[in-house]
């Protein structure tokens, strides 16, 4: 995300210049916003979520109010993070309020909360069920992991694993003799017996790609387990595919959330600014690193805060 940072405020920056050097007009704004969505376009972010964006911004900055003012490049800069902020579902009007692991999930008050969590192969997934139970457990949150992928063997070992790396139980069944369904309902009851779990992580199959056997194994976990939420956990590296993957896992599943994972690395970072704007659906945690304490709430005002410098 780095990069994305670089990029976007260094564009912004020149466009401010440019615009501070001339006589602000609507010409001036409009140049300005050229290279803001050229930086947007550079991040990878879709062409239509760039351009509304910059459309937006500029019916802004070229009213009465910012063209009379003695800094208009301020002005213009605040309107960019106000709808930087708004890109990624936030309100810029609330103020910033850094929100638990719990409360980004939506851990009920009490009983059980059951937490689907689905993605691509290699997305992250697993890892990230890992992690979510590391900070759930630090926050007093007992969690119980689900072993629910049962295409491939190394999967639950996997989850056993992480499991015992972060002193979390994993309930599992011999994929012989089980289905994703099953392990899943039995995972619940076997929390509801425990009596101290809060939540429980359902980590489920995934796939190389978007298919229909996929969607059917999730959509019969859903409909028969009724999670409390759905979780995507996309790999933020892959750009717009990992929009669109977030595009076509909501419209079978109805997802809650989505966990971007592997900020850390040379994303370009246009899935974290449009996954929201383009599925409807909330950017909840990004993953940063491969151990298991990189993991962090996601929170528009400071993303778009850290893109501005
Ligand atoms: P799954 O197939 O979706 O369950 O993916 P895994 O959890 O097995 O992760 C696939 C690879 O991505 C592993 O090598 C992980 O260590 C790595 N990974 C997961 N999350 C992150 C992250 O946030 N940052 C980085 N750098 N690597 C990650």
């Amino acid at each position: 995300s780095a990069a994305l940072f670089e990029s976007f405020s260094e564009r912004l920056q020149k466009a401010m210049s440019f615009i501070d050097r001339g006589r602000l007009t609507e010409a001036t704004v409009r140049e300005g916003m050229k290279q803001v969505r050229q930086a947007l376009l550079e991040a990878d972010v879709a062409y239509d979520v760039a351009r509304d964006f910059t459309k937006r911004v500029s019916e802004q900055a070229v009213g009465d109010r910012v063209l009379k003012s003695l800094k208009p490049s301020e002005q213009i800069v605040g309107i960019v993070y106000r709808e930087l902020v708004a890109l990624m579902g936030g309100d810029p009007d609330s103020e910033f309020q850094p929100s638990s692991v719990a409360a980004q999930i939506g851990v009920k008050r009490d009983g059980v909360t059951v937490l689907m969590m689905c993605g691509l192969q290699g997305a992250g997934k697993t890892t990230t069920c890992g992690k979510l139970a590391r900070a759930l457990k630090k926050d007093g949150f007992a969690p119980l992991l689900v072993a629910a992928d049962l295409q491939r063997p190394a999967a639950i070992e996997q989850l056993k694993t992480l499991g015992e790396q972060v002193g979390v139980p994993v309930y599992t069944e011999d994929p012989a003799n089980s289905t994703p369904v099953k392990v899943c309902q039995n995972g619940v009851k076997e929390a509801q017996r425990r009596g101290d779990v809060r939540v429980v992580i359902l980590d489920t199959a995934g796939r190389l790609g978007v298919d229909e056997d996929l969607m059917r194994e999730l959509s019969a976990i859903d409909r028969k387990v009724g999670p409390d939420a759905a979780f995507l956990v996309a790999d933020a590296m892959t750009g717009q595919d990992a929009v669109n993957s977030a595009k076509a896992f909501n419209e079978a599943l109805e997802l809650d959330g989505v966990v971007l994972t592997k900020m850390d690395g040379d994303t370009r970072g246009g899935a974290a600014l449009s996954i929201k704007a383009v599925t409807g659906v909330p950017l909840k945690f990004v993953g940063t690193g491969e151990t298991l304490d990189g993991l962090e709430a996601f929170h528009p005002d400071r993303m778009a805060g850290r893109i501005l410098g």
